[in-house]
């Protein structure tokens, strides 16, 4: 369904993406997670046709979202990080014109207007918000707009950056609720720089830290990453063989690391499985053996701490050997490159280190210049404030139908979503 091979993005000299492949289906809720300035959003434009690739392919549904912009994007719904809303339309009025450049007409864009403002909530039993002007709606509402105009014309792909950021606890339930019911029947791609929001609503987790996939896995088998296991971490005063001994006979330990410091005293790191704490058996095992302990330390290895060990600032290594690639796919060299990576950057957890390094803030680009936020129709890319000119609704519609024309975003390479349909 989509198919996204060795993308990357240069701005300038910076390297904002660097070399992503991924495929993603129907019927699955992908997440990208990764802190602030990973290169999520980027990535989203370049995968929608808003932002041209400095390198690399997308293909949708088999069309070269180059080649045929239209047939590759036809298929794609995109709610950017900036909802593109103009804040003087009617909800209804909004997405209609938004259904009208995706190019439905007549009674089936009403039909669709119905469908997707029911989906979203926008309008249900008790409440009808289709006439409010957007300008007077709740973030948590705007959010849901952004959302109902992806959906119009029903494609099969849903693409929403950040589709929760700024909404209140009541809101994220409601959007993560949509998202998860969206997932049966589409191939659904969210980005988050949250754990807990991409742990909640994805089936499958792509983890980006400096514009490169760095794990890529189901959920559940992200969690094992840490490789299924816990520690306890002791200082004890006694004999190494007595150690050993001792705990070979509790239950749940997986293996034991001893290694002995002056003054009879030793480091013992015991693995245990997930899912049990041995902590006061071997409290006990070890008062009844005399053997004292002096100190004694939990070490819980959760998807947090993974997630800050696969985003923590560690270059590529280049003396790290290069898999054999000669005789895989391309698709399993790539799963093969990813692999690697992510057990390169995850050996900080099990090698006894005292913790994980902190996920450093990307640094932003001081002159960020705005991302192409409204790729869809939009000639200027949503900001949340009054708009200089006081026409009425329909009027302004009707004014922005005619006379404006996408405008190009700092990017000279931006392209809209929907050119070239009309
Ligand atoms: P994310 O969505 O993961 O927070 P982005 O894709 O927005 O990250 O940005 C990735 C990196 O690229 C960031 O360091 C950001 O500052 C930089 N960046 C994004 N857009 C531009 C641009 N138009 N010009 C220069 N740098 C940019
Ligand atoms: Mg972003």
């Amino acid at each position: 369904m989509i198919e996204v091979r060795n993308v990357k993005k240069h701005y300038g000299d910076f390297e904002a993406v660097r070399g992503i492949s991924f495929t993603a289906d129907k019927g699955t809720v992908y997440g990208f997670l990764g802190p602030n300035g990973a290169g999520k959003s980027t990535t989203m434009n370049i995968i929608t046709g808003c932002l041209a690739a400095t390198e690399g392919e997308v293909f949708i549904n088999g069309c070269d979202i180059y080649e045929d912009p239209a047939g590759a994007k036809s298929a794609v719904g995109y709610l950017p990080e900036q909802p593109p809303l103009y804040l003087d339309m009617t909800v209804e009025e909004y997405l209609e014109f938004v259904g009208e450049a995706k190019g439905l007409r007549g009674e089936k864009l009403f039909r669709e207007i119905d469908r997707v403002v029911k989906r979203t909530a926008l309008k249900d039993g008790t409440a009808d918000f289709t006439d409010r002007l957007i300008k007077n709606l709740s973030k948590g509402y705007r959010q849901r707009v952004g959302i109902a105009q992806a959906l119009l014309a029903d494609p099969e792909i849903i693409i929403l950056d950040e589709p929760t950021v700024g909404l209140d606890p009541r809101q994220i339930i409601e959007i993560r609720d949509l998202i998860r019911e969206l997932g049966h029947d589409h191939c659904v791609i969210l980005s988050s720089h949250i754990l807990t929001e991409i742990s909640a609503v994805c089936d499958y987790v792509i983890i980006i830290s400096h514009g490169e996939i760095v794990a890529s896995d189901k959920l559940e088998n992200l969690t094992k990453l840490g490789g299924s296991r816990n520690y306890i971490d002791l200082t004890v005063r006694g004999d190494e063989s007595a150690v050993h001994r001792m705990l070979s006979s509790v239950p749940g330990v997986i293996s034991v690391e001893i290694e002995t410091k002056d003054l009879g005293l030793a480091h013992v790191r015991i693995a245990i499985e997930q899912g049990t704490d041995i902590r006061e058996t071997v409290f006990f095992r070890f008062a009844d053996a005399r053997i004292p302990i002096l100190s004694m330390n939990y070490e819980e290895i959760t998807l947090e701490k993974i997630f800050l060990a696969l985003t923590a600032d560690t270059a590529a290594d280049p003396s790290a050997e290069e898999p054999d690639e000669e005789d895989m796919s391309p698709e399993d060299a790539v799963a093969q490159r990813v692999l690697e990576n992510t057990k390169r950057r995850l050996e900080s957890l099990t090698n006894g280190e005292e913790s994980v390094p902190e996920a450093p803030g990307v640094p932003e680009m001081p002159d960020k210049p705005e991302m192409p936020a409204a790729p869809q129709v939009t000639p200027e890319p949503q900001v949340p404030q009054a708009p200089e000119d006081t026409e009425t609704p329909a009027a302004d519609k009707a004014g922005k139908k005619k006379e404006k024309s996408p405008k190009k975003s700092k990017d000279d390479d931006y392209t809209p979503l929907f050119g070239g349909r009309d």
